[in-house]
């Protein structure tokens, strides 16, 4: 029966009507792709003068592609790179969203930008609390459906709370909803979990997004990924700014995925250091509660937080306080530092009454 479900999603449906008519922007790069070869290039009007970044970069990020589509199991047509992913997700909004019409389903306490994107987008956001142990209320979310309900967004692990969400209920939402789902992938490699990516084939309606600002340390280069159908990705494509990812960022990314062992090593320490962490915090007579986490920072309830982000902060640490969001009454998210970091912390923290 989930199956059948699943047929009913259809893709040129939820394109918006402007998408779905408009011709895209067709760039030099497009018009003419390099082969390699020696070519004197005048066609875009760049200054000829060249030291390295006088040119256009590729619209298409072919090298990274190909280096992605190895390391993550996918086509090259089936993934889309962004000026971070919060310009992916803001795509997902212009190519699915009609203004003022269409709806979108979060579930908070979790990442504030999809909110932040339907509110810029003028696209309603039907909020679905998560349940206390911060898993989906699938039944909230499908009591909130309608005609008009075009994607719902997942954070997995979840930013603030930590956890992963089940995998039967990612499954069961898969199944019976006929929108895209959303599914936010920022701290996977964190995570004991595999990547949703491997089930892509499986499901038309799952669109996976990572980011090389965590994990792979590079949140300065704003980068990120989006992986998706064939389809899903072509409509990104073609609403997507023709340069979106620029030289740098590409030459920077392609260095470090030739040194994968560098970012596996730097997720093992971080993991480990995460359990170190968790176990302090645990042990302070102010801290009530260290929830489990398969990310790079751990949410704890304190007896208030206002007060304990304000001594810390004397001290020199800046953590965030997650107190405004549903469900995290007095918590502090705590981002898992260096060891030497993390041992200051505590230290600092076990010097609070
Ligand atoms: C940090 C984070 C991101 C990363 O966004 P970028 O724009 O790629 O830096 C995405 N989603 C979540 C949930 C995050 O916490």
């Amino acid at each position: 029966m989930d199956s059948a479900k699943t047929t009913q999603f259809d893709l040129t449906r939820l394109i918006r009507e402007n998408v779905r008519n408009m011709t895209p922007y067709s760039s030099a790069r497009d018009e003419y792709v390099s082969d390699g070869s020696e070519k004197v290039f005048l066609d875009a009007n760049e200054n000829p003068f060249g030291d390295g970044i006088n040119r256009y970069p590729d619209p298409q990020q072919r090298t990274l592609k190909t280096e992605l589509s190895k390391l993550k199991g996918v086509n090259q047509d089936q993934i889309l790179l962004g000026n971070g992913s919060d310009e992916v997700l803001d795509l997902f909004f212009r190519a699915f969203c009609e203004p003022g019409r269409d709806n979108v389903i979060t579930v908070p306490p979790t990442y504030g930008m999809y909110s932040v994107l339907a509110s810029l987008n003028n696209v309603e956001n039907r909020k679905v609390l998560l349940q206390r142990d911060f898993t989906l209320d699938l039944n909230g979310i499908f009591n909130v459906v309608d005609e008009n309900t075009r994607m719902i967004f997942l954070c997995s692990p979840n930013n603030p709370t930590g956890n992963s969400i089940p995998e039967e209920q990612v499954e069961s939402l898969l199944n019976r909803f006929t929108g895209l789902v959303i599914l936010d992938e920022a701290y996977i490699d964190f995570s004991g979990q595999a990547s949703w990516i491997k089930d892509l084939d499986r499901y038309p309606n799952l669109a996976v997004t990572q980011t090389f600002s965590k994990a792979f340390g590079m949140a300065g280069i704003r980068l990120g990924s989006c992986y998706a159908s064939r389809e899903v990705i072509a409509v990104l494509n073609k609403i997507k700014p023709p340069y979106n990812v620029n030289e740098l960022t590409q030459r920077t990314a392609l260095e470090r995925l030739k040194d994968l062992e560098r970012v596996n090593e730097e997720v093992e320490v971080l993991r480990s250091e995460r359990e170190e962490l968790a176990g302090a915090l645990s042990a302070l007579n102010f801290v009530e509660r260290v929830y489990p986490s398969d990310a790079n920072f751990i949410l704890a309830v304190v007896d208030d937080a206002n007060r304990r982000y304000r001594e810390l902060l004397e001290k020199g640490f800046i953590v965030r306080n997650r107190s405004g969001q549903p469900l995290c009454k007095n918590s502090l998210r705590f981002t898992v530092g260096t060891q030497e970091e993390n041992r200051r912390l505590i230290a600092a923290l076990n010097d609070l009454k």
